[in-house]
């Protein structure tokens, strides 16, 4: 029998979010097949000392990662579906920890390695993101990819490959995006799925965004909280989803305009 770590009622608190904004993102067609993977930075949820550690499965990874040595994350499965991740998140995922020779990993819970487990094969992209935001000592701990309808449409319109133009679009048709939503979204060109060059623009662009758009494929968001982060999303393409909606209808939406969106900056944001 495989050994598993004890989870704390935090931990279990955060798998919960975790199940529910996974079977959310199935149910809103965000995450079709095996689509769209979520990691979780729980370090600080998980025993710094684990005893026996070098008896839970291990493995290597093809890359080195000596900054997160000690750190453990919960990550997705390759091949794995959201809508069973809802139902079992333990068959569906793991908790990994980077080992001390930073090319490995543990498996401290969930799918055990003896079953053919493999995490997401955007492993390398989550955990470059994760050490970029550990390097900025930065708050968010949570990303979630995904295929959000709406807002992938828009990456296929040339008019929208703009960053700013795409950005005015989205406040225009949400006042709550032009609130929430202070940094807009980040745009990057296709990159192939999985590509190194994929992490490295998507890192590039999370220098200024907490939400990114993958053109022609998808968004990648990052957060504190599972719930905040899928909220962002939701918020952006509730905005892309109205604009398409009047286009669909054959009508030109207003949208709102500079001096209404101007007054949302002057109300709601955060003046430095
Ligand atoms: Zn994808």
């Amino acid at each position: 029998m495989d050994k598993s770590i004890a989870v704390s009622q935090d931990l279990e608190n955060i798998i919960t979010d975790i199940a529910e904004v996974a079977r959310i993102l199935w149910k809103l067609g965000w995450a079709e097949s095996n689509a769209g993977n979520i990691s979780v930075n729980v370090t600080e949820h998980i025993p710094e000392d684990i005893r026996e550690l070098n008896k839970f499965p291990s493995k290597e990874i093809d890359k080195s990662y000596p900054e997160l040595s000690g750190f453990s994350f919960f990550i997705t499965g390759a091949g794995a579906r959201m809508r069973d991740l809802a139902k079992e998140p333990s068959g569906n995922a793991c908790i990994l920890r980077i080992a001390e020779k930073s090319n490995r990993y543990h498996i401290l819970w969930g799918r055990r390695s003896e079953l053919g487990f493999e995490p997401t094969s955007e492993i390398h992209s989550h955990l470059s993101i994760h050490r970029f935001l550990l390097e900025k000592k930065a708050p968010q701990k949570v990303i979630i990819h995904a295929h959000p309808e709406e807002l992938i449409a828009l990456t296929h319109v040339k008019e929208y490959k703009q960053e700013s133009k795409l950005n005015r679009l989205l406040w225009s048709m949400n006042p709550v995006a032009k609130i929430i939503i202070q940094k807009g979204v980040g745009l990057v060109p296709y990159c192939v799925p999985g590509s190194d060059e994929l992490a490295q623009a998507t890192i590039k662009a999370l220098e200024k965004h907490d939400v990114v758009l993958w053109e022609k494929h998808g968004c990648l968001a990052i957060g504190t909280d599972m719930l905040e982060t899928f909220d962002r999303v939701d918020i952006l393409n509730k905005a892309a989803r109205i604009f398409l909606a009047c286009k669909s209808a054959g009508l030109a939406p207003e949208g709102l305009s500079d001096a209404q969106l101007d007054e949302l900056e002057r109300l709601f944001w955060s003046k430095k």
